[in-house]
């Protein structure tokens, strides 16, 4: 299941909220995250590989 980047949620593929970028296709909990990721992308990109597992 796809990774929202901006908020971190699990989205199912299904979702209306896509975007592709660089080849690549994202998918978003909501229209706010979906704006927020276009405003941004490199900063979301770069916090979602960065970020620790919090398990
Ligand atoms: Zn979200």
């Amino acid at each position: 299941m796809p990774k929202d980047p901006v908020c971190g949620m699990n989205v199912p593929e299904t979702v209306p909220y896509k975007l592709t970028y660089k080849g690549v296709t994202y998918y978003f909990c909501c229209e706010d995250c979906l704006e927020e990721f276009k405003s941004d992308p490199e900063y979301y990109l770069s916090r979602m590989q960065k970020e620790p597992h919090k398990h």
